[in-house]
C-alpha cells in the first residue's frame, strides 16, 4: 500500500460502535495511510483524488471483529476425534509431538488466516508453537495479530526442553517487537502446566519487554480441584497473590469464578476471552459474562482453537453468546444483539488493551473495518442492524474486509493469497494424520479417501 493511499467506502449503514453507538445510515468513510479520516452521512465532496472507492450498497458496515483466544496452528487438525473423551493426551498431543513442525505452523496458520478474513476477523490473540512461523503468516495474510509463544511444564514441538518457549519466545518478541502489524506475547499455558516459578518468569519478561501475555485460566473442574487443594484457593487468586494479573494479561475462559475472582479481574484491568461455542461444546460450562460486564471488566469474544469451537470466525459465536445467557437467566432482556456486537469489536480491543487504535469507526483509529453483503438474504430487512448481525448473520455474508486500510478481500475474493496451494499443503497433512499411529491405536475411523481439492 502506497502511504498516503485514499479509500472511500459509500452507501455504508455504519455501526460506529463509538461510545455513543452511534448509527449513521447512508454514511460514508474516509481512510487515508491505513488510518479513518472522517466518517460522515453523505457522501463527501473532496478536492483530492482518493485511489479506490467502495460501495456498500446499503450494507451494514462495522469495525473488523477481534477473535480474542484462538489456536491458528491446528486447522489441519480440525474435526479430528470431535467428542472423544481425554482428547487432548490420546490425540493431540501425540500428534503435535511428530507433526508440528515449523512448516506446519505456516501453512494452517494461514489456513486459518483465510477462514478468518472470510469470516470478518481482523484482530486475533493467538497461542501456539513456532509463533515466529506464525508470524511470518499473519504478516503476509494481513491478518492485526498478537502471538502468544505457548510455554508449558514439558517438551514441546518447538523446544526439547521444559519451559523452552520462554526462550523461544524472548528471541521472538525481539524480533517482532517493532512490527507496525503483529505483536509478540508470551503464552503461559495454564496454571496446571506452568509452575509459580516459571509463571512468573513468564511475567516479568512481558513487562520487561511491555508485551502481552495470555494463558488458559480457571477452565478446567480438575484445575480448580487442584488449587484448591493445594492453595485452597482458585488459580485465579493464586496468580494474583504471585504479582501476575495485571493489565497485559488476558485470561482466556475463566469458566468458574466467584465474586472474589472478579473482584481481581476488575482491579488488575485484566482482559477476558469469552469462548462460548468452544465450551459449550466441551459440556464445560458457562463462564459469568453478564455478571462481569456490570461489573466492568473487559470481556472478548473468542474462538478457541478450530478443534475446540471448530470455527474461527466470531460471527458464529454471537448468537450463541447471546442466546446460551439468556436462557441460564431466563431473562430475553440480557445480553442484548448490541452488547454483544460490543464484546464482538470494541469490547474485544478492551479485554486486548489495544481499544485505542481499533475496535471502532472512529477518525484517527486504524482502519479496520468490514463491510457486510448488501443483498444477503439473511440480512434483510434490517430494522436493527445488531439483531440483524447477532440473530441473522453468518460468516458467508461478509463481503469486504480491509485491516489498517488495506483491502484483504474485496467481493469475497482474496488475491493476496495463494489459497489452492494453502489447500493442496492442507492436503499433504491430512494425509499424513490419517496414517499415524495415534489414530490406529484408538481404532479411530477417518475419512482418509476426502479428495484433493
Ligand atoms: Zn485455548
Amino acid at each position: 500500500m502506497i502511504p498516503k493511499e485514499r479509500v472511500l467506502i459509500i452507501n455504508a449503514l455504519i455501526l460506529t460502535m463509538n461510545s455513543r453507538k452511534e448509527i449513521i445510515p447512508g454514511g460514508s468513510i474516509l481512510i487515508e495511510g491505513g488510518v479513518i479520516k472522517r466518517i460522515q452521512k453523505g457522501t463527501p465532496v473532496l478536492d483530492f483524488r482518493v485511489q479506490k472507492t467502495l460501495d456498500a450498497r446499503g450494507g451494514i458496515v462495522m469495525p473488523g471483529m477481534i477473535n480474542t483466544h484462538t489456536h491458528l496452528g491446528m486447522s489441519f487438525f480440525r474435526s479430528l476425534g470431535d467428542d472423544l473423551k481425554d482428547r487432548l493426551r490420546k490425540i493431540l498431543f501425540p500428534l503435535e509431538k511428530s507433526l508440528v513442525t515449523e512448516d506446519l505452523v505456516y501453512w494452517a496458520t494461514l489456513h486459518s488466516l483465510t477462514e478468518m478474513i472470510q469470516g470478518g476477523v481482523t484482530t486475533l490473540f493467538d497461542m501456539y508453537f513456532f509463533e515466529d512461523a506464525a508470524a511470518r503468516a499473519a504478516s503476509k495474510a494481513g491478518v492485526r495479530s498478537i502471538l502468544g509463544e505457548t510455554v508449558l511444564n514439558f517438551p514441546s514441538p518447538d523446544s526439547s526442553a521444559a519451559y523452552g518457549g520462554i526462550g523461544y519466545a524472548r528471541e521472538f518478541i525481539q524480533e517482532w517487537k517493532n512490527d507496525g502489524l503483529i505483536t509478540p506475547a508470551i503464552a503461559p499455558h495454564a496454571p496446571y502446566t506452568v509452575d509459580r516459578e516459571h509463571m512468573k518468569m513468564c511475567h516479568d519478561l512481558a513487562c520487561k519487554e511491555e508485551v502481552p501475555l495470555t494463558l488458559h485460566l480457571n477452565e478446567m473442574t480438575f484445575e480448580m480441584e487442584q488449587f484448591q487443594k493445594e492453595f485452597g484457593k482458585s488459580p485465579l487468586s493464586c496468580l494474583d497473590k504471585w504479582g501476575c494479573l495485571d493489565s497485559r494479561v488476558v485470561a482466556a475462559h475463566c469458566l468458574f469464578t466467584d465474586q472474589n475472582d472478579r473482584e481481581i479481574l476488575l482491579n488488575r484491568g485484566t482482559g477476558v476471552a469469552h469462548n462460548m461455542v468452544a465450551n459449550i461444546k466441551s459440556g464445560k460450562g458457562v463462564a459469568s459474562i453478564p455478571e462481569m460486564i456490570e461489573m466492568g471488566i473487559p470481556v472478548g469474544l473468542g474462538s478457541d482453537g478450530p478443534m475446540s469451537g471448530n470455527t474461527l470466525d466470531i460471527i458464529s459465536q454471537m448468537g450463541y453468546v447471546s442466546k446460551v445467557h439468556k436462557l441460564i437467566r431466563r431473562d430475553p432482556q440480557i445480553m442484548s444483539p448490541s452488547l454483544v456486537v460490543e464484546l464482538a469489536t470494541i469490547g474485544g480491543a478492551r479485554a486486548l488493551h489495544i481499544d485505542k487504535i481499533t475496535g471502532s469507526l472512529e477518525p484517527e483509529k486504524m482502519a479496520d473495518i468490514v463491510i457486510m453483503n448488501h443483498a444477503s438474504p439473511s440480512l434483510f430487512p434490517v430494522y436493527d442492524p445488531y439483531s440483524a448481525l447477532v440473530y441473522g448473520a453468518s460468516p458467508r455474508d461478509v463481503d469486504t474486509v480491509l485491516v489498517k486500510g488495506r483491502i484483504l478481500m474485496e467481493n469475497r475474493r482474496i488475491n493476496h493469497l495463494d489459497i489452492p496451494e494453502i489447500r493442496a499443503r492442507g492436503q499433504e497433512y491430512f494425509e499424513k494424520v490419517c496414517s499415524h499411529p495415534a489414530l490406529k491405536e484408538l481404532n479411530l475411523k477417518v475419512n482418509a479417501s476426502a479428495p484433493s481439492p
